[in-house]
């Protein structure tokens, strides 16, 4: 029953404790043969069968049925009226940098915004040295502070270096050095599985610790309030910010960036994790970095059992050590 429901809005970031990985082909016995009636139904570009360890930076997962990229709003709005036509069920991802895929993978179309779904425009603030920039959702974080930057414009330099697209930053409340998304926000237009787009000022946006609350929504795009400043100063200000990540992250070995929330009013969860004595520790191909203990890491031959196991063993020690449960950052698919 519940595995044959029809989908009209996104599945919503998967619950550890729920987390079987069994093949599941639940639209298969519901709905025939989808794939055949989307690839007729929906003329945009589709990769079937695709590994979403292509996908994620943790570069592990099981395929997608299929992998869907839009490259317009109207090529999304007609997508996902036929999803729920088809009753099928489907996941909007940005670039995977926040995303644990099972070795199952997802039966069931990711929806893919990305390079072709990212234009950048701007427009004069209110305010004398204001500028409202709106950009599409699919658009890399790091290219928007770039742009931003090269305008001479400030506010979103906290994010340098921070991978994936605006849609993810804004989901996730991404942030670093004690900023966060919902700081230079000032509206955020979704679109409803019905089709209907929902533009929301800040104010009535609910942001918490990395997380907007979407109420199962897309975001296609973001508007942000930002300042006029010296365009060097700005470059500046994101090229040191990229120094120090390189110093304090791991280089070179497959990650999604922190793996647990930090516990509020706790020592951060890198230094739990450091102190529970877990640095090194392996569960087959996953690893706690050396580097950053937040990070857990793909070695080369990780699986995502792996890294739930591993993800499990942390959460047990430091819950042992220091009493404290970890929530996991990353999302799980
Ligand atoms: C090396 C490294 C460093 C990192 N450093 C930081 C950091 O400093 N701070 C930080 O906060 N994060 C950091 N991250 C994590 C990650 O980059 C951010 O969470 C990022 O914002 C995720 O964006 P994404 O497009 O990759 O999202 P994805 O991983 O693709 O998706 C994340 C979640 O958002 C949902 N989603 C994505 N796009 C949309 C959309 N348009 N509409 C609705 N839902 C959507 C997905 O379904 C999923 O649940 C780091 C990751 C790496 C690999």
């Amino acid at each position: 029953m519940l595995l044959a429901r029809s989908c009209n809005r996104q599945d919503r970031p998967g619950r550890v404790a729920a987390l079987k990985f069994r093949g599941q082909r639940p639209m298969e016995k519901k709905m025939g043969n989808w794939p055949e009636q989307l690839r007729d139904l929906w003329p945009g570009e589709i990769e079937w069968n695709s590994p979403m360890a292509r996908w994620c930076t943790l570069q592990v997962g099981g395929p997608a049925r299929a992998v869907a990229m839009p490259a317009s709003r109207a090529e999304l709005q007609s997508l996902l009226a036929v999803l729920a036509r088809l009753g099928v069920c489907w996941r909007v991802i940005g670039r995977g940098s926040n995303l644990l895929v099972s070795g199952a993978g997802y039966d069931g179309v990711v929806v893919m915004l990305g390079r072709k779904f990212a234009a950048i425009a701007q427009q004069a603030g209110e305010n004398g040295g204001e500028t409202l920039v709106r950009v599409e959702a699919g658009c890399s974080l790091m290219k928007l502070v770039s742009w931003c930057a090269a305008q001479g414009l400030q506010g979103l330099e906290f994010a340098a270096g921070i991978p994936g697209s605006v849609g993810g930053a804004v989901v996730m409340n991404a942030g670093a050095w004690g900023k966060e998304m919902s700081v230079p926000l000032s509206a955020v237009t979704f679109l409803r599985g019905s089709g209907e787009l929902v533009e929301r000022k800040k104010d009535g946006l609910v942001f918490s610790y990395r997380h907007l609350e979407t109420e199962g929504m897309v975001v296609v795009a973001a508007e942000f309030l930002l300042q006029a400043g010296d365009r060097r100063a700005i470059e500046k200000r994101c090229a040191q910010l990229m120094r120090d990540r390189k110093e304090k992250q791991p280089q070179g070995l497959a990650n999604a960036g922190s793996f647990f929330k930090n516990p509020p009013g706790l020592p951060a969860a890198g230094k739990l994790i450091q102190d529970a004595g877990l640095k090194g520790v392996r569960v087959g191909g996953a690893q706690v970095s050396e580097v950053h203990a937040n990070f857990l890491v793909n070695t080369g031959s990780a699986t995502p059992q792996d890294f739930l196991d591993l993800m499990r063993l942390v959460q047990k020690k430091v819950l042992e050590r220091f009493g404290v449960r970890l929530e996991p950052e990353v999302h799980i698919l």
